[in-house]
């Protein structure tokens, strides 16, 4: 068996949070995407905030619709980021 196969994808809640906040900015690897997908089917409180998320990412995209979002650079997606959590602060 390849190794990877044992690497745990059940995650907590703190990492499905980060991993969402991750995705609104950057790309996710395949098992990052997995990982979450199985969270949030058994996770209401995550369900919510994958959402809330959702509606960030969409904002982000129409800001940068057309420019790939890898070519984004790192500082402006810090920059980013910093307002996500504004936002999902000032929402919860
Ligand atoms: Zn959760």
């Amino acid at each position: 068996m390849a190794q990877t196969s044992t690497i745990n994808l059940m995650i907590s809640c703190k990492q499905a949070t980060e991993l969402l906040d991750k995705k609104a900015v950057l790309k996710l690897s395949g098992r990052e995407n997995l990982a979450l997908k199985l969270h949030v089917a058994i996770c209401e409180a995550c369900k919510r905030y994958k959402k809330q998320t959702q509606f960030l990412e969409n904002i982000l995209k129409l800001n940068f619709k057309n420019s790939n979002p890898d070519q984004v650079p790192q500082h402006t997606n810090e920059e980013l980021k910093g307002k996500i959590f504004e936002y999902l602060k000032k929402n919860q």
